[in-house]
Order: structure tokens, then sequence, then C-alpha cells
């Protein structure tokens, strides 16, 4: 299951969305934690630092960036 890391305005954490919720016209967006953030303040880029329940939960999912706390 993909998904794409998003900062969110509510908790000023990088978290984990499912793709499938990206575009459907929701109210708001259900992070892998069930952590959820309206859509008009889920900013739509990775970055502040990555929710730790959403890293445990998507495990094999986590963002490209060139290597990080993986080393
Ligand atoms: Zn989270």
């Amino acid at each position: 299951m993909p998904y794409v890391w998003w900062h969110s305005g509510y908790d000023f954490l990088c978290h984990a969305f499912r793709v499938e919720q990206v575009g459907g016209g929701r109210g708001f967006f259900e992070a892998a934690c069930e952590h959820s953030v309206p859509v008009e303040r889920v900013e739509r880029e990775q970055r502040g630092h990555l929710c730790v329940s959403c890293l445990i939960r998507v495990g094999d999912a986590l963002p490209d960036d060139g290597g990080g706390w993986r080393g």
C-alpha cells in the first residue's frame, strides 16, 4: 500500500497518508496512525519530523529521502 508523507498543520508532524485518500473530495485525511487532518490543514509536502506512530505502522513505505535514519 503506497503512502505519501505530508505535513499536518495540526500537530506539525509529517504523517503517512494512504494515496487512495488523495484527491477523493474528502473533507479530511486520516493518517496511518489515525491522526485526522482537515484537508485545508494538510501541507502537501514532506517536511518536519516524521510521526513515529506512522513510521511503525507503515514500516516499509518510508519516504525516499536518500537515506535518513535508515543510514
Ligand atoms: Zn502519524
